[in-house]
């Protein structure tokens, strides 16, 4: 290559900023060994849903960022460009699996401030390689070993082991010190003072009575100004709604769509932290068709040895017993086409409206409208001609779905397990939306996205999703999402705008 005056100093820049961009994949690699868990979930939304986990961040994440850094560095301190190539082709098959992602995965551009960060290291490394070529001091021939292998390296090598074993020594102050940023964050944040106006939809629970790794019983909040709506409290349900950092003791009230158990299994925990969590003076108001009358009672008796136990020892500032428990509220609805108006104020509409559960009866949907924008929750049903009337030019219609055909696999798999299990898993078809149906009536509806919850059986991953929806594509023109805990759909006031972003 001919050497071009001038192009050493660009060459030295280059290697400058390549050198930097070494020291990053090598902090990030060391972050991987120390603190994989911190370093996946605040850099890479990549939590360990399951604790065995955390070994593969450590060896694979750690391995492909320190490897990065290895020859990053060694590509910079002996100026072979060769070495340099080696991230180059990493961080392309990096950005590759982002974009593949961004396509099959329907997720939000949670990632794309990474993939940019990516796409400069990439850019400034090609541009490195580049300027080695018309470089007089980078070298021209393969490395030998010994030239690599050189007294830098040994350093930084060095450098990096005393980091390591520092690190994993002062891991007792290190983690206080972590956890005074991270818990002092986290308790000051609160999801609504965050949110603009407009109506927010928030997944708390998406799963069903199946065990699913990554759906807690079936939970939505509705956020619209100022006002917080539950609906439904699954089991486990009550975690993911403090992990979203939802108030709750702002919560308005609570509606049932039925009394199904894992509709209310989560009740008792979330009328229990309502009250000890917001110092309430009221008991919550629970709403919702016949027999929540009995569930509340049932959880209040069952939680009043405990509130007793709190007043003792927290006093009437935190647990007053005027606030704790939930006051249940029976609603009928008498007009099968319009429903009954729960709630009317201001800008704020909610109605109730009959589904067909049977023989669960009555079982309620629900739909909030607020300030031009609109939501309707299914509840648990078969196709319900009251639920399109209801659904009509919605923006957000939640429907609970059930695949037909990867249950029947799970239920013919159990027959000689359990009996139990391929009966329930048998039964179970006859009183639930199937995902094609559920796009039917999106489109029949006019609805502008539609949201799948309440998810049988569970899919463990997104993989699953199209095997999910089967042909719901073809009947529906519109955006289809397959619900996961934590999913949050904000709609900003009088627009059509419909943001999706991540809350957990
Ligand atoms: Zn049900
Ligand atoms: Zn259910």
């Amino acid at each position: 290559m001919k050497n071009i005056p001038g192009n050493d100093r660009v060459e030295s820049l280059l290697r400058i900023l390549s050198g930097i961009i070494g020291f990053i994949f090598l902090i990030m690699g060391l972050g991987f060994l120390i603190l994989p868990e911190v370093i996946a979930t605040t850099q890479f939304f990549a939590d360990t849903a399951r604790a065995v986990g955390i070994n593969s961040l450590r060896g694979d994440f750690g391995a492909l960022f320190l490897g990065m850094s290895f020859f990053c560095l060694l590509g910079v301190f002996s100026a072979h460009r060769w070495l340099l190539q080696v991230p180059i082709v990493f961080l392309t098959l990096v950005i590759l699996g982002r974009l593949i992602s961004f396509v099959v995965d329907d997720l939000p551009m949670v990632m794309a401030g990474t993939l940019v960060s990516e796409l400069m290291f990439l850019t400034v490394l090609t541009l490195s390689v580049i300027s080695y070529s018309f470089s007089s001091r980078a070298q021209k021939s393969p490395p030998a070993l010994k030239t690599v292998f050189n007294l830098q390296f040994l350093v930084v090598f060095g450098i990096v082991i005393i980091v390591v074993a520092g690190a994993f020594t002062a891991s007792q102050q290190i983690g206080m010190r972590l956890w005074n940023g991270l818990a002092g964050r986290s308790v000051r944040q609160n999801m609504i003072g965050e949110l603009p106006d407009g109506l927010h939809v928030g997944l708390a629970g998406t799963g069903s009575p199946l065990p699913d790794r990554k759906r807690k019983g079936v939970c939505t909040f509705v956020m619209a100004g100022k006002h917080l709506f539950i609906i439904d409290s699954g089991p486990g349900s009550t975690l993911n709604l403090e992990l979203m950092r939802v108030p709750l003791d702002n919560i308005q009230a609570v509606l049932l769509t039925h009394v199904h158990s894992d509709h209310i299994g989560g009740l008792g925990e979330l009328m229990f932290k309502a009250w000890t969590g917001g110092a309430r003076t009221e008991p919550l108001k629970i709403i919702g068709p016949e027999g929540v009358d009995s569930v509340v009672q049932g959880f209040n008796q069952a939680y009043s040895v405990d509130a007793g136990f709190r007043f003792a020892h927290h006093g009437p500032t935190v647990a007053n017993l005027k606030g704790a428990g939930g006051t249940p509220e029976t609603i009928e609805v008498l007009d099968e086409t319009k429903g009954a108006v729960v709630f009317q104020t201001g800008d704020l509409k909610v109605t109730a409206f009959l589904v067909d559960h049977r023989p669960v009866e009555p079982a309620f949907g629900y739909r909030f409208d607020y300030k031009g924008r609109s939501v309707v929750i299914s509840g648990d049903t078969l196709p319900s001609e009251s639920l399109r009337r209801q659904a009509e030019g919605v923006d957000l219609l939640l429907h609970e779905a059930l695949q037909p055909e990867m249950l029947r696999i799970i239920s013919q798999a159990s027959i000689t397990r359990s009996k139990v299990i391929a009966k329930v898993t048998t039964d179970i078809l006859t009183y639930h939306t199937f995902p094609e149906e559920a796009a039917r009536i999106a489109r029949d509806a006019n609805v502008r996205h539609l949201l799948l919850f309440h998810i049988i059986p569970p899919t463990p991953m997104a993989f699953f999703n199209s095997a999910f929806l089967g042909d719901s594509r073809d009947y529906y023109d519109g955006p289809i999402t397959v619900g996961v805990d934590g999913m949050l759909f904000s709609m900003p006031p009088n627009s059509t705008k419909i943001l999706k972003k991540w809350a957990l």
